[in-house]
């Protein structure tokens, strides 16, 4: 069993074993003719129920034939043009390059120790970002698994700020488009059940300010404690940017931390023609960034950045065994004293190769194609009677719903679209994602492929029309009947 270990003798096995695997899926990438099989989890269960664990096979090549069965055939392919639905973007090489390095060295970016060179590559990724959000000569900040954790950490250290113990009173404001992650964080973080205070959305879809200041107002009266004010820069549904200036200005009126999520929208950060959407930004104490989103990065890579790095000692512990106090006074760098998780995967690598090799315009103009994109689909959609299409996206994201042109039930629609989205999907011809506006069913194209064209979305507008009024006639039939 040593053979399987990778070290000085076993750099030979390692070669082939790994060539083998992006072999098979370089030849999947080739064949692969729509983004999902349409697999069933009832058909797939049993092959994966099948497996017996404690049967080893002996050999990589055997486990990855084994593989083609249980994953590589029926996933779902985020490369594929043909692939709309979830903010899931397709990668770049040099990222894929540097998760295959980053495993095999498997540094862990918790100590200086353990990591040497990843924690100042990790260091130099942060003070990148920092510097083009513009957030300023204290700025600091760590990579996280994701945005979820990026945002539970940024409000961590809102509520340390906030500086009381009476959590009770403690009030988060955050449009009611914002990610629910804002709700999960409050509760993690043991505010009470109304801590998060929904703030509605224009027509477009941006938080409105002015009912920002009437709630923070109302706050103040009440005397509770405005916290944090939340705003989303891409929300997960729209894109929408909420009015990242007027927040910037009631948030230092009423001393609140103000939090930018730019999970999604973090993209314009390298965005050779839309880096003024997030104008404002800069004013944040703290952001979150999601490299998996709009970087084009391979699960998982994000970070939480903040104005001020000496707020990140809310999240600062000594363990003898791995950051004693002393590594403090000697400078040591352990990225652990920032961070939620200890054992943590050296990601920033990924983006540091994508960086190298393509350059921030590179990255960031892959992501102004998919926005341009969304900008003809939007035209499209909206000189297309079938369709209702909810706003003009300001990224890459497309709410729209099929509108039949007889008259139908308002449930009959919304049930419509539901079948046309899940024929689609089981079809495996293309993926589109769903939502809910004012209590309607829509159906969403989140647009991060750059290889996606308007020929691509049409194709599948009629694609989904075709569910859409097969199903209303067969109801219309079995009403009939
Ligand atoms: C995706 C998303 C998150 C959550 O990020 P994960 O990486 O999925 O944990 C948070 N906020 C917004 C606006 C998002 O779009």
């Amino acid at each position: 069993m040593r053979s399987h270990l990778l070290n000085d003798t076993t750099a030979d096995v390692y070669r082939r074993s790994v060539t083998e695997g992006v072999e098979r899926v370089a030849r999947k990438l080739a064949t692969t003719r729509g983004p999902f099989t349409g697999v069933t989890p009832a058909e797939l269960a049993p092959v994966v129920d099948a497996v017996d664990l404690d049967k080893p096979l002996g050999d990589a090549s055997a486990a990855l034939d084994e593989l083609e069965d249980v994953y590589l055939r029926d996933a779902v392919y985020f490369h594929h043009p043909r692939y709309l639905a979830h903010l899931n973007c397709p990668v770049v090489i040099p990222a894929v390059l540097g998760e295959a390095v980053l495993s095999a060295v498997n540094s862990s970016l918790d100590t200086w120790d353990q990591s040497a060179g990843g924690t100042l590559i990790e260091r130099k990724l942060i003070d990148w970002t920092a510097a083009r959000i513009g957030l300023g000569p204290l700025a600091d900040g760590v990579f996280t698994s994701g945005g979820t954790q990026s945002n539970l950490q940024a409000l961590l250290l809102a509520r340390e700020e906030a500086g009381t113990t009476d959590l009770k009173k403690l009030r988060i404001f955050s449009s009611e488009c914002s990610h629910f992650s804002v709700q999960k964080s409050a509760q993690l973080l043991g505010l009470g059940r109304d801590a998060v205070v929904p703030i509605p959305v224009d027509r477009t879809k941006r938080m409105q300010s002015v009912v920002l200041a009437a709630e923070l107002e109302a706050c103040r009266a009440e005397g509770l404690i405005p916290m944090a004010i939340v705003a989303t820069a891409g929300t997960t549904d729209f894109g929408s940017i909420d009015p990242l200036p007027e927040i910037a200005a009631l948030a230092a009126e009423y001393g609140a931390w103000m939090h930018v999520d730019a999970a999604y929208g973090c993209g314009l950060l390298a965005s050779p023609t839309r880096r003024h959407l997030l104008d404002g930004i800069e004013h944040a104490d703290s952001v979150t960034v999601d490299y998996h989103k709009s970087f084009f990065q391979p699960v998982s890579s994000s970070a939480v950045l903040v104005r001020d790095g000496a707020t990140l000692r809310h999240a600062t512990y000594h363990a003898e065994y791995l950051n004693p106090r002393r590594t403090l006074a000697e400078r040591i760098p352990n990225q652990v004293d920032k961070s939620l998780q200890t054992t943590r995967r050296f990601d920033a690598l990924k983006l540091w190769l994508t960086l190298r090799v393509m350059g921030a315009d590179g990255v960031g103009g892959l992501f102004d194609e998919v926005c341009d994109l969304a900008r003809q689909g939007f035209e499209l959609l909206a000189a297309d009677p079938r369709f209702d299409v909810v706003v003009e996206p300001q990224l890459s994201t497309l709410v729209w719903r099929y509108v039949p042109e007889n008259a139908s039930t308002p449930e009959d629609i919304d049930r419509a679209n539901l079948h046309a989205r899940k024929a689609l999907f089981a079809s495996g011809e293309a993926a589109v994602a769903g939502t809910k506006v004012d209590g309607r069913q829509y159906l969403k194209f989140t647009l991060l492929n750059p290889e996606t064209t308007v020929a691509d979305i049409a194709a599948v507008l009629d694609l989904i029309a075709g569910h859409a009024e097969q199903y209303l006639g067969e109801n219309l039939v079995h009403a009939a009947s």
